[in-house]
C-alpha cells in the first residue's frame, strides 16, 4: 500500500514482481514468502479502485491504472501467470555471456566470438541471432525444490 502510494504521489510507474526462485538462500522459505500477483491487486483493491488495461512495454508486465492518476501499476507474474509463450528477452552478463532464459542456463559465450574477430560486429550480430534457435520455451521453477538455477540476479544482469 505505502510503496503504491508513494509512486502515486510522485507520479511513477510501479511494478509488483513475484519472487523466482533463483540462487541459494537461507532466510526465508520461498514457499511460505510467496506473494502472488493475484493476492497483491486483491490486497490494493481494498483502497485502491484497479482497472486493467492492455498497455505493453515491450516487457513482461500486466498494467493496470487507477482512474485519474498517471501511475502504471505493473504485475510481474512468474510464478503464477507463466508469460513464457510471450517472451522475447535474452539478457548479457558484465563477462559477455548472452544468457538465453533466466530461468534456464543456455547461454551463448559473447565475449568468445568479439575476441576472435574484434572488428566485425557482424559475427556477434550472426551469434545472437543463431542463439534465438535455442532459446528455451520457458523456466521450471518449483518453489517447494531446490533451485535449479544457481545464479543470483546481480550476476545475470539486464
Ligand atoms: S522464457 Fe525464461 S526469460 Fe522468458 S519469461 Fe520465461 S523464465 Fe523469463
Amino acid at each position: 500500500m505505502d510503496l503504491l502510494e508513494l509512486a502515486l504521489d510522485r507520479g511513477l510507474d510501479i511494478s509488483f514482481i513475484e519472487e523466482m526462485p533463483l540462487g541459494l538462500i537461507g532466510d526465508h522459505d520461498r514457499g511460505e514468502a510467496h506473494y502472488s500477483s493475484d493476492a497483491i491487486r486483491r490486497d490494493l483493491a481494498a483502497r485502491f479502485e484497479l482497472m486493467p488495461t492492455t498497455e505493453s512495454t515491450g516487457g513482461p508486465a500486466r498494467y493496470y491504472r487507477i482512474p485519474g492518476q498517471d501511475t502504471r501499476i505493473g504485475f510481474i507474474s512468474p510464478r503464477s501467470h507463466d508469460f513464457c509463450g510471450d517472451c522475447n528477452y535474452v539478457r548479457v552478463t558484465a563477462e559477455g555471456r548472452l544468457l538465453l532464459c533466466l530461468g534456464q542456463e543456455h547461454s551463448v559465450d559473447l565475449r568468445r566470438v568479439l575476441r576472435a574477430i574484434p572488428l566485425d560486429d557482424e559475427a556477434v550480430k550472426r551469434a545472437i541471432v543463431a542463439a534465438m534457435a535455442v532459446k528455451p520455451r520457458g523456466h521450471d521453477f518449483d518453489l517447494s525444490a531446490q533451485p535449479l538455477i544457481f545464479r543470483h540476479m546481480n550476476a545475470t544482469g539486464g
